[in-house]
């Protein structure tokens, strides 16, 4: 297919105006300002819309959809110990799959194409991706609250039945990551067998990394060291990890993920609500660290609008170190869309350039909040709303296009969601 008369975003930032980008079965196989001279499928005129690579969500639980707003203004720990475990405790496989075509499609309304996702029910969440179309790395997150061996702790068996049914399913879309849910919820012996684990199948991990002061205070206490240096010393960072929020780093913590070329997923929304603090992404920045950029679960965020996140991204930091030129929209872009990429360790997304999959979406800036678009990149991460959002396309599939899902009932899912709801509650 050949989208014409559009705007396309460039890795160096360039915007071609008046250009072609075709899409050959999942790549994209041209970007010019002629056009091409061969080319097969629907032609889409694309005045006035603006492509550019479908952002990156590197971090999440997709079916806490169901637990929308629960647990409103507590600490993370009463959260999740009053509100968010007993709920859980209640869902079942079905619900998980409701939910998680929910949040999928909340996603690809705020035009993302890939996210990471650390929860329980993999089969009902691998089932969802696969179903709408969306790109997504799942992991479950491996817990061990007592002295249990590796293959008996909880996941962990769970890990290992989703790694072999599902990694690279349909191509790739669908990859499966280890998960361990975090320090405070294992012991150095689980910690060091799942990172064992991850070496020997070459898979990715995603951890929850010094999120409070006081999951960082209590590691310091229990182990002598802080989250990152417990991780480090047990050889976790060793395999290609995702490390999320990321809020209480000593100095010698930052320069261990920027030796260990750790990713970190910020998550500013969450840590806010949740009242964990500011994380000094900049400080991150400075080492040269991996920062891309995660809504977390809609329970503490609370919503999947993807927009969002990368707006406070770009505020937080320049409020933080009250310098205004720090985490310009152009950086900020780039860790929701390459920087992304590198974290999920998907190098052939992220970018609008040939041969690289046609994971795209397109803006349409002739909108009431956008005009006059003067400076792109600046409109589309502090200005944009999810309406301006036209058309979401992962894998060289049209996903969602001018309010419509393509792949996902959404009327259907809404229904479903809502009777849950007050099932649950
Ligand atoms: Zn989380």
């Amino acid at each position: 297919m050949l989208f014409s008369n559009c705007s396309i975003l460039r890795p160096n930032g360039e915007i071609l105006e008046n250009a072609y980008l075709q899409v050959t079965d999942d790549k994209i196989t041209y970007i010019g300002t002629k056009k091409p001279t061969r080319h097969t499928g629907a032609v889409y005129d694309y005045t006035n819309k603006l492509l550019l690579p479908g952002f990156i969500n590197t971090h999440c639980h997709v079916p806490m959809t169901l637990l929308r707003s629960v647990g409103a203004d507590l600490p993370l720990d009463r959260w999740l110990s009053e509100k968010i475990f007993p709920l859980e405790d209640k869902l079942n496989k079905d619900w998980a799959f409701s939910g998680s075509l929910l949040g999928i499609a909340e996603m690809l309304r705020s035009g993302v194409t890939s996210f990471s996702d650390m929860y329980f029910f993999g089969e009902s969440r691998a089932n969802a991706v696969l179903e709408s179309g969306i790109n997504a790395n799942l992991c479950m997150g491996i817990l061990c609250f007592d002295d249990s061996p590796f293959d008996k702790a909880p996941m962990v068996q769970e890990s290992k039945d989703l790694f072999h049914a599902y990694h690279n399913a349909n191509g790739g879309q669908l990859k499966i990551d280890i998960g361990l849910h975090a320090e405070y919820t294992s012991n150095p012996i689980i910690a060091k067998a799942a990172s064992d684990y991850a070496k020997e199948i070459g898979a990715n991990m995603h951890i929850h990394i010094s999120e409070t002061k006081k999951e960082t205070d209590e590691c310091i206490a229990r182990h002598g060291k802080t989250p990152v240096a417990y991780f480090n010393d047990l050889g976790v960072f060793d395999n290609h990890v995702t490390a999320a929020h990321c809020v209480w780093l000593t100095e010698q913590d930052k320069q261990i993920l920027a030796d260990k070329k750790v990713s970190v997923a910020h998550c500013p929304i969450s840590n806010l609500k949740l009242g964990s603090g500011i994380a000094d992404m900049f400080s991150l920045m400075e080492k040269g660290i991996n920062i891309s950029i995660g809504t977390d679960g809609v329970a503490s965020n609370d919503n999947l609008n993807f927009l969002e996140d990368m707006k406070l991204t770009a505020l937080l930091q320049k409020g933080l170190h009250r310098n205004p030129a720090i985490f310009p929209a152009s950086e900020v872009f780039k860790m929701a869309s390459q920087n992304g990429a590198l974290s999920q360790n998907r190098m052939q997304t992220g970018a609008l350039k040939l041969g690289n999959q046609a994971d795209i979406i397109a803006i349409d800036y002739h909108s009431i909040n956008l005009l006059p678009c003067i400076d792109v990149i600046s409109s589309l991460v502090y200005a944009t709303l999810p309406s301006d959002v036209k058309m979401t396309m992962v894998n060289g599939k049209i996903l969602y296009e001018n309010g419509q899902f393509h792949t996902i009932d959404i009327e259907k899912v809404m229904h479903e969601v809502s009777r849950i709801g007050r099932k649950l509650y």
